[in-house]
């Protein structure tokens, strides 16, 4: 789940991860839903896996107590009372390639899907000043910790060699030199990129490998984009439809009786944004990639006012948006652990509280 969908990428104010249970047990089987309720708990059991996966966390704000009083608490005493583990992958699986963006874009049948917003100062950038022999363990130590990934490139460094100077002092133990003597050191300047989530197991990495006892290194913010993270998506139709047959592609691609939208601008749908669940923040970004319509959810009534006669603005449901990415899940884990005996199921059950009427 995190080769794919990193902890580290997930919003700040976040809470993903192992939520309940010992990240030491054997998984039995896994199921996947897009959130825990009594029916997934208990689907779990009867089908004996002991690991249920979900997008939404079910440990989100700070608990008070932990007693049958709230869902939330029956729930996770549930959980632990049948030996269950509970993994959540929220906003990082939001924001991962192939996460709940894609699923949503190829549900619509989206052409050349592609992030629709990405952030810079994701990044950092690392420096080090390296002795020639040691350059390729150093460079290797900082890869296998995360650095040098850029785009579909690994191990991506730029060295360029030069002339380093130090005067050990007393109580040094220089590499090279001798304590009180200007020292000239032929060194190499090794720079990489690494996500900013990374850099503290990336210099640990590099001072681990480094011969020296002082190492001189930096490490920068770094405003270049990570193309491999980003939130929602933007792709076109294989053909542009009108606007009313696009309603009917949508609710018939999301499997919804109605959608709540407003009418922008364009008679013709082609280029098309989505974002599964509550994505609004992401209307001025649709604009700005010049996209016809933006599908998510959770609208309010006011950002209704502000798209119409603008951007077609669709409210195809939270959990109508989101829920294809259980099957990804689902299929991902499966090809992931091919040769193993482990079952992964999706849940049976539809976890939607909403009905239409
Ligand atoms: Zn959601």
């Amino acid at each position: 789940m995190e080769e794919w969908a990193p902890p580290g990428i997930a919003w700040e104010r976040d809470n993903v991860g192992l939520q309940i249970g010992d990240a030491t047990d054997d998984v039995t089987g896994a199921i996947a839903a897009l959130e825990v309720t009594p029916e997934v708990v208990q689907e779990a059991v009867k089908k004996e896996c002991n690991l249920i996966i979900t997008h939404h966390p079910l440990i989100f704000k700070p608990l008070q107590n932990l007693t049958s009083k709230t869902l939330s608490g029956k729930l996770a005493l549930d959980i632990a009372r049948n030996k269950l583990n509970l993994y959540s992958a929220h906003t990082n699986i939001d924001f991962t390639r192939d996460g709940v963006n894609f699923a949503l874009g190829n549900k619509l049948d989206l052409q050349n899907i592609e992030f629709l917003h990405q952030e810079s100062g994701t990044m950092k950038k690392i420096t080090v000043f390296v002795p020639p022999d040691y350059v390729e363990p150093v460079t290797n130590a900082m890869t296998k910790a995360g650095a040098g990934i850029i785009g579909d490139y690994e191990a991506c460094s730029f060295q360029i060699r030069g002339t380093g100077t130090f005067r050990p002092l007393k109580g040094a133990q220089p590499f090279s030199g001798e304590v009180g003597k200007l020292q000239h050191e032929d060194e190499v300047r090794v720079e990489m990129v690494m996500p900013a989530w990374k850099a503290s197991a990336v210099v640990t990495a590099m001072i681990d490998a480094h011969p020296y006892d002082e190492v001189a290194y930096d490490v920068y913010p770094n405003e270049a984009i990570d193309p491999a993270y980003g939130a929602g998506v933007i792709g076109s139709l294989p053909d542009s439809m009108p606007v009313d047959d696009f309603i009917a592609h949508v609710k018939n691609s999301v499997n919804i009786p109605a959608v709540r939208w407003t009418r922008g601008h364009s008679s013709t749908v082609a280029r098309v944004a989505v974002c599964g669940g509550s994505g609004s923040e992401l209307m001025p970004a649709a604009l700005q990639k010049k996209a016809d319509a933006f599908v998510t959810a959770d609208i309010k009534y006011h950002t209704f006012h502000e798209a119409r006669g603008i951007i077609h603005l669709i409210d195809a449901g939270h959990f109508e948006t989101e829920v294809f990415v259980v099957d990804v899940i689902v299929h991902r884990l499966k090809k992931r652990f091919e040769d193993a005996q482990t079952k992964f199921y999706a849940t049976s059950y539809i976890t939607n509280p909403i009905t239409y009427s």
